[in-house]
């Protein structure tokens, strides 16, 4: 099979604005705190041939972003409890994790929630001192008649939902409609799909922009071969945030996709343990649109 080497082609989308050389620049961590094993490639990949069915795990992260005085945590992970529930192997507590890079949960200033996802949005009790910033339609979406559905509200936890309720009356939730800025150099982006309010983070870093990109894309191939994971509400806005993101990014490398093993080998790891990445720093393995999935599918 020939595979054309260059970048795929999206629609629309602005270029970068490259940062000014005084702007604020952060140290950005991925810590893995679980994982799914069995999986197959046609669990990860709509339409994908069922005979073609690699194994393909499918690891969990919350992010750690750190500096200009502000420590700020990307999403909350699940409790060990919810992962034997729903059969998933738990690595690391993510206070733990956080704990290796001599982070307390007191020191968590504030919580990106992503999207209000089992494995994303468990844990918020952790963080009683943080401000949480989640977009105002996920929020309706995770308290709205579609959770009627089972099918809906299965990837949600009633218990994590309410502690989001919770923390809106102690005067903690800060709701973005769209686009906005957190912090200088930290930005969240409605980008919807994979669920009603998903929002992608942008970083400032010493190596130029990167997106924090969530469930806008499981794993890197989501977004190089323009496939998406096979859960999500509304296609074409998934679609459209694999457009965007692609559009924004300066390479494959300045994306860290939600959920994708890779992670952990494309970029340097902590000293401190062998879960957590520093994707701040310049990968160790070349991640390009320039490059086909056959050329890396073995890194
Ligand atoms: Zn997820």
């Amino acid at each position: 099979m020939v595979h054309e080497r260059r970048r795929p082609r999206f629609p629309g989308g602005p270029a970068m604005t490259p940062n000014a050389s005084d702007s604020p620049v952060y140290e950005v961590f991925a810590l893995r705190y679980a994982s799914h094993y069995g999986r197959r490639s046609a669990d990860n990949f709509l339409g994908e041939d069922p005979l073609h069915m690699p194994e393909m795990p499918l690891d969990f992260f919350v992010w750690l972003i750190r500096g200009q005085g502000r420590t700020v945590l990307v999403d909350t992970g699940f409790t060990p409890e919810t992962a034997v529930r729903r059969g998933r192997h738990y690595h690391s507590h993510p206070v733990d994790l956080l704990g290796r890079l001599g982070v307390n949960a007191n020191d968590i200033n504030d919580v990106i929630v992503t999207h209000m996802h089992y494995d994303h949005a468990g844990n918020l009790a952790e963080f009683p001192g943080a401000r949480i910033h989640m977009q105002t339609t996920e929020m309706q979406y995770c308290t709205g008649h579609s959770m009627r559905h089972p099918q809906l509200r299965k990837n949600y936890e009633a218990v994590d939902v309410a502690a989001a309720v919770q923390s809106l009356y102690e005067g903690r939730l800060h709701f973005v409609d769209g686009d906005a800025e957190i912090a200088p150099g930290i930005s969240v982006h409605l980008c919807g799909g994979h669920t009603k309010g998903l929002q992608f983070v942008t970083v400032a870093t010493a190596r130029g922009e990167i997106i924090l990109a969530s469930d806008a894309l499981h794993y890197y191939e989501n977004i190089r071969r323009n496939i998406p994971f096979p859960s999500f509400v509304d296609l074409g806005e998934y679609l459209d945030g694999l457009a965007r993101i692609a559009a924004r990014a300066k390479d494959l490398d300045r994306i860290i996709p939600g959920h994708d093993p890779l992670a952990l080998t494309a970029f340097p790891l902590s000293q401190f343990s062998s879960d957590i990445a520093m994707v701040h720093a310049n990968p160790v393995t070349r991640l390009s649109f320039e490059d086909s999935p056959a050329d890396t599918a073995d890194v």
